[in-house]
């Protein structure tokens, strides 16, 4: 009988030179626990996905209690089910008026094409522009809009009529005209490295938007459901989409994404001959009920109040000669380092010493932390003991 990791090595599909080869059997909070108890302590949450810890009690009696009504039955056929429908609603609360009509489906990449596909149905107008270093996704549509040359170089042709300017940088601005049918920006980039765009600057997209009638498409897939100590990035930012895309923390560790907008600009995918868009699973019951505990953990539990403490123990904390930036936005964080070569044995040794961190996938000098909201200030100490032991051990 072969074991797990042999049949990972042999079966699944090798992306990565780097496989962390780290074998869970349980994870619970912050911790992930391999098969000999070897406990992990979890510093990326699955890639921004376990905002309110591994298993949240509320989280799993929300799914055992859809368990025992229905799996799957359709969404977009018209079935009326409670959980998408008041997961709608909880959405819509959490956003600012008239931001109300939401469209499940069970990705990021599905929720950023989807959104884009609005935005071309609406406006009538083709071109898109995203941002340098922008991370959108892995289908060919998300793709054309990520900022990466280098990940897209062998998948060309891509999406025509896609348009890359600077980010954070206003001259840019000009580009958008009324020939664009939206603009895509992540609130916070993430894969980038976390980086936060100004206030000023984002008001100013926000204007240049609205003055060509261009949909403001911000993509809140990572910094969305409280990472960055708001519910929404954007509401740090004083600026409003037109359609908000949304996934990984959303379900609580359940695969589910929305794309969300007015009511008019959404009603342009209905009664369409060529339909609008299309899904089998978007909406799922099960993770809709999921998520709609998520949001009720992060309300109820007085999350968000609690993220720039949190944050600003991590940054007080984190330094040292061999760390050369902290850039934040709440707790989705990012420490730079000299090289990918440094930054790659210290996540190693950290890994060994039973902290679990990451690099981006455009940023491979920096570390990505972004555990789940819930850390205690305990475990936050614990992280960074770990942290910086490894760094002690491999700078010198
Ligand atoms: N947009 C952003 C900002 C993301 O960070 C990601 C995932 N890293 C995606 C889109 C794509 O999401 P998914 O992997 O669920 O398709």
């Amino acid at each position: 009988m072969l074991s797990p990791r042999q049949l990972f090595l042999q079966h699944q599909a090798q992306t990565t030179d780097f496989p962390l080869l780290l074998e869970v059997e349980k994870a619970e909070g912050v911790y992930m626990y391999g098969p000999n108890r070897e406990r992990y302590l979890d510093l990326i949450s699955g890639i921004g996905v376990s905002n309110v810890g591994h298993r949240h009690p509320k989280v799993i009696q929300a799914i055992q209690q859809q368990l025992d009504k229905y799996l799957h039955l359709m969404v977009y056929g018209e079935i009326v089910q409670a959980p998408p429908a008041q997961l709608a609603h909880a959405l819509a609360q959490t956003l600012p008026a008239g931001l109300d009509n939401v469209y499940f489906v069970s990705s990021g990449s599905e929720a950023v094409e989807g959104a884009c596909k609005l935005a071309k149905r609406f406006t009538g107008r083709t071109e898109l522009i995203a941002f340098e270093n922008a991370y959108h996704g892995s289908t060919q549509g998300s793709l054309s809009l990520n900022g990466s040359e280098s990940f897209k170089r062998a998948f060309r042709p891509l999406l025509p009529d896609v348009r890359h300017i600077r980010h954070n940088h206003a001259p840019d601005l000009e580009l958008i005209t009324t020939r664009t049918a939206a603009v895509i920006l992540e609130t916070v980039q993430g894969e980038a490295g976390v980086r936060v765009p100004s206030r000023a600057y984002l008001q100013n997209l926000r204007q240049r938007c609205s003055e060509t009638g261009t949909l403001l498409i911000l993509d809140e897939i990572q910094s969305g459901f409280g990472r960055t100590g708001t519910f929404w990035a954007f509401e740090q930012f004083g600026v409003i989409p037109d359609i908000l895309t949304c996934a990984k923390g959303m379900g609580g560790g359940m695969p589910i994404g929305a794309f969300i907008s007015r009511r008019e600009i959404m009603h342009s995918l209905k009664n369409d001959p060529m339909l609008g868009h299309i899904t089998t699973f978007g909406g799922h019951p099960v993770s809709c009920a999921a998520s709609l505990a998520t949001l009720q953990i992060i309300q109820e539990e007085g999350l968000l109040a609690q993220v720039a403490e949190k944050a600003a123990r991590f940054q007080q904390r984190l330094t040292h000669p061999a760390i050369k930036e902290f850039r934040h936005l709440g707790l989705m964080m990012a420490v730079e380092f000299d090289s990918f070569a440094t930054l790659k044995s210290v996540i190693d040794s950290a890994l060994l010493k039973g902290v679990l961190t990451d690099w981006f996938l455009f940023c491979d000098n920096s570390m990505r932390i972004a555990p789940p909201l819930t850390i205690t200030m305990a475990e936050i100490e614990e992280a960074c003991d770990l942290v910086l032991a490894a760094i002690h051990e491999q700078v010198h």
